[in-house]
């Protein structure tokens, strides 16, 4: 059992006071405001919130950080670079690369990670002895640095409706829906890792396989994600092919409900915001500025009932405060209106809607959810300066990741005083991003 005493912490949305947590087995057995400090707590005089969950990441992007950004002009051109890095990668290697960016994320913040995962294959498409190595190399960076991974293992088969994968994609394909439901059985799980399912999009995906993967989704209980509409070019793809948008496609695979989450949700037509009503959405803001994809109508989604969540999808920045925000932000450049989303509704994002979308237990600071939950130096240059009824704003509009001083994760402290406790993070992502670029 762990103790711990916050000076501030956030409950259902609100700020307490003179926090006590307690953790047993990695779960939250008491939470009590206005309690004294035992003699044997862990002090934290910050403000403590529950984990920032990333509820959708590919962790290989993070080596094209700073290396896209010259005489590239479109989506599709920093794909091609991104095809290139993919190529690199053994298990070896993702072990090593994966296990520096999980260490990126703890350190800013993130207690959980969704990993969509599509690079199952060894370059040229054959298997590998075992044929989940590359998740399972994803899994064990995880376990070692501490961070909670939902892998979600992602169904790819076509380069376009109709078109057999290019000579890259060959490491992302099964070759048929029935070869993928066999290999994403022997998944296997641990305290910190489970499964659920992606498809990759609707691009990549016919629909007749989308149902069955939908329907697999069900049977096992799992989460099930897919990009969706990140690209005017996917939308125009998909009526050509099916004479229905994306969202429709899903929608009639069965693929929708409170299991789905939609990745990006950025083009848009009325009938998929309606659609998409029950289900999560997913928004991706650093990514989706860094590709110029477009604003997404995301308080269309919101009203809707669509449950919201963030991902650092390309790992252009990794810091979820600035997700966070980014979706009010975006929202007020956009319609040149303020306060479209409250702070408490964009924390919620960034930590319980991401939970949510990724099949995780935690409601937050609550007795029986999981003991994942943050510190933020509130005395940082920062955020100096605010009284208790700013503080939520004070960090959803302000916070950066290098406010974050504690970060707990499964009753564990994996990040102290601002620094991971067993990895030195910023000395690991150079020396793997070197060594991956330099092949
Ligand atoms: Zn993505």
């Amino acid at each position: 059992m762990t103790t711990w005493w916050a000076a501030h912490a956030v409950i259902d949305g609100e700020v307490c006071h003179r926090v006590l947590l307690e953790s047993t087995d990695g779960v939250l057995t008491r939470v009590e405001c206005d309690a004294d400090a035992p003699a044997d707590a862990r002090m934290l005089t910050g403000l403590v919130l529950p984990g920032a969950v990333n509820a959708h990441s590919h962790a290989f992007h993070r080596v094209l950080r700073g290396r896209t950004h010259r005489g590239h002009d479109s989506f599709w051109a920093w794909r091609d670079q991104m095809y290139a890095a993919a190529g690199r990668l053994d298990p070896e290697g993702y072990y090593a690369l994966a296990r520096a960016v999980f260490a990126e994320m703890l350190l800013a913040g993130y207690t959980a990670v969704g990993e969509f995962h599509y690079l199952h294959y060894a370059p040229g498409g054959s298997a590998y002895a075992d044929p989940n190595a590359m998740s399972a190399a994803l899994s064990w960076a995880a376990e070692d640095v501490g961070i909670r991974l939902v892998l979600l293992d992602t169904l790819y088969l076509e380069s376009a409706p109709g078109k057999a994968p290019d000579e890259t994609q060959a490491r992302f394909s099964d070759g048929s829906v029935e070869r993928w439901i066999e290999r994403t059985t022997l998944l296997r799980g641990s305290r910190l890792v489970t499964h659920g399912l992606a498809i990759h999009s609707v691009r990549a995906v016919p629909p007749d396989a989308i149902a069955v993967a939908a329907q697999v989704a069900r049977e096992r209980g799992v989460p099930l994600h897919a990009h969706v509409s990140e690209q005017p070019r996917e939308n125009d793809e998909c009526r050509v092919a099916y004479g229905r948008s994306p969202v429709e496609v899903l929608r009639d695979a069965g693929a929708l409900g409170n299991g789905f989450t939609a990745v990006h949700a950025t083009h848009l037509a009325d009938g998929d915001v309606r659609a998409l009503g029950d289900s999560h959405v997913c928004v991706c803001p650093t990514t989706e500025r860094d590709l110029a994809d477009g604003i997404g109508p995301i308080p269309a989604l919101r009203d809707a009932g669509a449950s919201l969540c963030l991902g650092s999808d390309s790992h252009a920045i990794i810091d979820p405060f600035e997700e966070a925000r980014a979706i009010e932000m975006d929202e007020r450049l956009g319609s040149r209106r303020r306060g479209t989303f409250t702070g408490a509704e964009l924390l919620a994002a960034m930590t319980v809607g991401g939970s949510a979308a990724l099949g995780l237990s935690s409601l937050g600071l609550t007795v029986g959810s999981p003991a994942d939950f943050i510190e933020v130096d509130t005395s940082s240059v920062r955020l100096a300066g605010h009284d208790d009824t700013e503080m939520v704003d004070a960090v959803v509009y302000a916070a950066t990741s290098s406010d974050v001083r504690t970060v707990v994760v499964d009753g564990v402290e994996q990040v102290q005083a601002g620094a991971h406790r067993s990895i030195d993070a910023a000395a690991e992502l150079d020396r793997q991003i070197r060594r991956v670029m330099a092949q």
